[in-house]
């Protein structure tokens, strides 16, 4: 996938610098001559509405002021300022830095050292921008300064169309003229052309001739996220004017809760954060202000969950049975330690009179479907309907051929509901449903549209539920009354990441794999390499054995993908294997190509399947040992591990063969985490490192907050904390007998102040 826009050498954490100076937090005078800063014009940043008020209630509050009020600031300001979603005084005191530049650490060019973070303050002598000669998707910016020491040229490379476009080139040109004064500051690195500053943090301080201020000089400043038109001035002038309204700040944390979990005063943590006095009282303000934000978000998730909790269903399952028993009679295999686990934690859900709201995670093949059909045969037994819903008809049809497999040694009918059901089939279906003559449904979305009904749905089924979206899986609920909820996922997600868009959810992993499971082995291999892969591929399938190759959707236009996909196929077919069959699946497929093409290979009519990322769900084919992904670098860790998962699936050693042309070393860093580890949630883990939160959900994911200061990677143990004490919080039951939450007013304000917009509220109901 593209990574549009993406800066190589950007962490992404708003607090990078080392802030030292031992000044007290103050109000620098704004300056004059500032014409804003390399990184404003990198992106435009979203508007970030923090308090979640843009259009708030009339209050009296001196908070809701609007900036106007504020000396200097008139309309004029107020309207760029209301770009940036800043209307009154909280809002300008809400608005975090993005970073600081620490004026204290100034040092000379002729005594910067690796691996020091510091300030320059040097004048421009060139500033060059041209998109690279070898690599189409780079931009390179170089900027060389001098000051009465040395000189230096700091480099960076930008990847996204728009650092390619003349406009924002022309633009850095035109900031970075010779003569011009600016402020460098980061991290010193020694690459093989010299000294550089990594991601450096650029403010122009003057032109030729201007006085500096002195104000700035040797303090710690902070940097805002700016957008066009508006000036770091601007939006520090109005941080500053407001910053003496702290005092106003009610803190919603009680005292004992800060204490508990040494929290500074809000007021404390909202000033520091802007001016932070020295390192540490910014890492506390910090701290605090990100426990806020998870604090607020745990708050919301469960009270949902204790609010669902308080539902009654209508299905308490026993957890044993004859046709549990029978189950285990019949299945050739014993469960895994993990598996048994997780069925007794859903078993004992199913005898509460509360719905389970349960989350399987396990990595692929670690058998999650079976242990759901416990969960769908203890429904049976207490006489009640379930389904199993699937993302794609596909998947939804393997699940059918495995339940058809079992459940005829049981005696139970069981259909496949898919938007190709034919009509007659399907009048049967939905007649048989609402009799209850059919106890198990298994299907697509089909299944929730609306002529279905069941007589008595207990139990829902959802595998791969990040495909779905909450909407879908509520309406599901709605054919029964509250049944109980049991989803899958062979995604596992990082343990910071399902908090936080799981934290309604009670989450179960099965950690283990089928014993006998042999490690596939993986390598990344380069172009030149490919003939190799090929050898390999005619080795095995001259075993008898059959092969996926795997191409990713690269162009913009599907179109293209789609042409990219069918001449590789045929210089595949024609060229490489004429000796072998080869198949074609692709997302443009009718669903009836799809099975024909995916049945082909079941079959072994075709040796190799070319596909697009279609296969990345849940195909089973045992008899696959070789996976190919081409361009394996555009793909993501957990989404290249869901693809290796697709081999592997017998008894015989695989292969994943993970081909890039990528000449990035982050690039290979990233691959090779694949030839070390087979485990997802590992995997997982070192994606969200690599590429951040958002992508490792992908764009189909919606509801992750947009957190401020929190960092998923970095503030787990923020996080757990935070969670504990929205858990303690809740658990306090009032004296009016409402939840804990009640008993403090501010905070509930706090809460609804945060997410009435968030995530469409749905936290808040
Ligand atoms: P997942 O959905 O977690 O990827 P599946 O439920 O499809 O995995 O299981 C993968 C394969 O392993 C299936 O063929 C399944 O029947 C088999 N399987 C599941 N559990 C076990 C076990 N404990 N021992 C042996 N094979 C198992
Ligand atoms: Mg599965």
């Amino acid at each position: 996938m593209a990574e549009g826009g993406a800066d190589y050498s950007a962490d992404g954490n708003a607090v990078k610098s080392v802030v030292k100076s031992g000044q007290p937090v103050g109000q620098p005078k704004p300056k004059k001559a500032n014409k804003g800063q390399a990184k404003s014009s990198k992106t435009s940043p979203k508007v970030r509405d923090v308090t979640g008020l843009v259009d708030r209630p009339n209050s009296n509050h001196p908070l809701d002021k609007p900036l106007t009020y504020l000396p200097g600031i008139g309309p004029h300001k107020a309207e760029k300022l209301a770009k940036l979603g800043l209307l009154s005084l909280r809002d300008a005191l809400f608005y975090y830095p993005r970073d600081y530049i620490d004026y204290a650490r100034q040092v000379n060019i002729k005594d910067l050292v690796p691996g020091e973070t510091v300030t320059i303050v040097a004048t421009v002598k060139r500033c060059n921008c041209f998109n690279s000669p070898r690599n189409t998707k780079l931009t390179i910016f170089e900027l060389t300064v001098y000051d009465s020491s040395s000189r230096l040229k700091i480099s960076r490379f930008l990847a996204g169309g728009h650092f390619r476009s003349r406009g924002w080139q022309e633009k850095q040109k035109r900031l970075y003229l010779p003569g011009v004064v600016v402020a460098i500051s980061g991290l010193v690195k020694q690459n093989k052309y010299g000294l550089n500053i990594d991601n450096p943090e650029i403010e122009v301080l003057g032109g030729k001739g201007d006085a500096i201020d002195s104000l700035t000089v040797g303090r710690v400043v902070p940097v805002y996220p700016l957008t066009d038109g508006v000036g770091a001035d601007l939006v520090r002038q109005a941080v500053v004017a407001a910053l003496p309204s702290v005092v106003e700040l009610q803190d919603p944390l009680p005292r004992a809760l800060r204490e508990q979990y040494t929290l500074v005063e809000l007021a404390v943590a909202i000033a520091h954060i802007h001016f932070p006095p020295d390192t540490d009282a910014l890492a506390l303000a910090r701290r605090r202000l990100v426990f806020d934000e998870f604090f607020y978000l745990q708050l919301g998730l469960l009270r949902r969950r204790q609010a669902q909790q308080q539902q009654q269903t209508t299905a308490q399952m026993a957890p044993t049975g004859e046709l549990i028993d029978a189950f285990y009679e019949v299945l050739p295999f014993q469960f895994t330690a993990a598996q048994n686990r997780v069925v007794q934690e859903i078993l004992t859900d199913l005898q509460s009179t509360a719905p389970m709201n349960r989350l399987v995670q396990g990595d692929v093949g670690s058998g999650k479907t079976v242990v759901a059909v416990v969960g769908i045969l203890a429904a049976i037994q207490a006489g009640y309907q379930a389904a199993l819903m699937a993302p794609t008809e596909v998947l939804a049809e393997q699940h059918y051929r495995k339940l058809v497999e079992w459940f005829n040694l049981l005696h139970l009918p069981v259909e496949l509901l898919t938007g190709s059901t034919k009509t007659a089939k399907r009048r049967k279906i939905h007649q048989e449903l609402m009799t209850g003559e059919l106890p198990v449904l298994v299907g697509t979305h089909a299944l929730i549209e609306d002529p279905v009904k069941f007589a008595n749905l207990g139990l829902v089924a959802i595998d791969e539920q990040h495909r779905f979206g909450v909407a879908q899986r509520a309406k599901l609920q709605q054919k029964g009354h509250n049944p109980h909820v049991l989803t899958l996922t062979a995604t596992p997600i990082p343990r910071t990441l399902a908090l936080t868009i799981h934290g309604d959810l009670d989450v179960s992993q099965i950690d283990q794999l089928p014993p006998g499971r042999k490690a596939i082995q993986t390598t990344v291999l380069g172009g030149r390499e490919r003939a190799d892969a090929y050898d390999l591929m005619r080795r095995e399938i001259a075993q008898g054995r059959q092969v996926y190759i795997v191409l990713p959707l690269v162009e913009e236009s599907e179109k293209l993908d789609l042409r990219s996909a069918m001449e590789e196929y045929t210089r595949l077919q024609e060229t490489i294997f004429p000796e072998f069959v080869v198949g074609l699946l692709h997302g443009r497929l009718s669903s009836a190509e799809k099975d024909a093409a995916i049945s082909a290979f079941r079959d072994q009519q075709t040796q190799i399947l070319v596909s697009t990322t279609v296969v990345e769900v849940g195909v089973d084919v045992p008899n696959a040992t070789v996976m190919l992904i081409e361009h394996a670098e555009r793909f993501g860790l957990s989404q290249l591990h869901q693809l290796r998962g697709r081999v592997g699936r017998g008894g015989s050693q695989s292969y994943c063969l993970l081909m890039t042309s990528s000449k990035s070393e982050v690039a290979m860093q990233r691959l090779k985490v694949l030839e070390q580890s087979q485990d997802g949630f590992f995997i997982s883990e070192m994606d969200m490192r690599f590429r951040g939160p958002g992508q490792v959900l992908g764009t189909r994911q919606s509801g992750l907050p947009d957190f401020a200061l929190a960092s998923l990677v970095e503030d787990q143990d923020v996080l757990e904390l935070a969670r504990t004490a929205a858990t303690n919080v809740l658990a306090q039951q009032s004296e009016s007998g409402g939840d804990g939450l009640t008993r403090w007013p501010l905070m509930e304000k706090e809460l609804a102040r945060r997410y009435q917009k968030l995530m469409g509220g749905a936290i808040l109901t």
